[in-house]
């Protein structure tokens, strides 16, 4: 990446991990005309974005420091780590929040039993089986009614 256009101006979201999940977030700020930098390892990944994608993309590992370093994060307003290890994700999120300060810092974990142990640090975590246990609650309890069903 040649200079960071984005550094001087308020909300600069960064990424990591460029799967489903990371794309289509950094596809939905980018529409929205938001200032966003998605980082993988693998630069096939950034076939996922959408022809419209107006961010920046950087191929590297997450966890290295000069990557996140190069990416500018020292001037991030959040940070989103959403690879599909839970190692990597919580490694990212703390460099993040205790060594460069992000004021937003977010996690995807799988294992949902680490997910109340990173909010004592400010990292807030999205935990997919979580989501998705709550959600079939919502659909089962709301069920017939919502619907129309009889
Ligand atoms: P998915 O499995 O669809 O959630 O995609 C996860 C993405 O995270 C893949 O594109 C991986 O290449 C990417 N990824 C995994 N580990 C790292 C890492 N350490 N740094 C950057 N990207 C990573």
């Amino acid at each position: 990446m040649d200079g960071n256009p984005y550094k001087q101006e308020e909300k600069y979201t960064i990424i990591i991990g460029c799967g489903r999940l990371g794309a289509n977030l950094a596809n939905t700020l980018s529409d929205n005309g938001e200032s966003v930098l998605i980082v993988d390892k693998r630069e096939e990944a950034f076939r996922k974005l959408s022809p419209s994608y107006g961010g920046l993309t950087m191929t590297g590992d997450g966890t290295d420091v000069s990557v996140l370093n190069e990416a500018e994060i020292d001037k991030a307003s959040a940070v989103i780590s959403v690879t599909n290890r839970d190692n990597t994700n919580i490694f990212v999120s703390l460099i993040a929040r205790e060594y460069f300060n992000v004021p937003h810092v977010i996690a995807r974990l799988y294992d949902w039993e680490r997910e109340c142990v990173y909010q004592e640090f400010g990292i807030d975590t999205i935990c997919p089986a979580v989501l998705s246990f709550k959600e079939i609650d919502k659909l089962l309890s709301g069920e017939g009614e919502e619907r129309g069903r009889p």
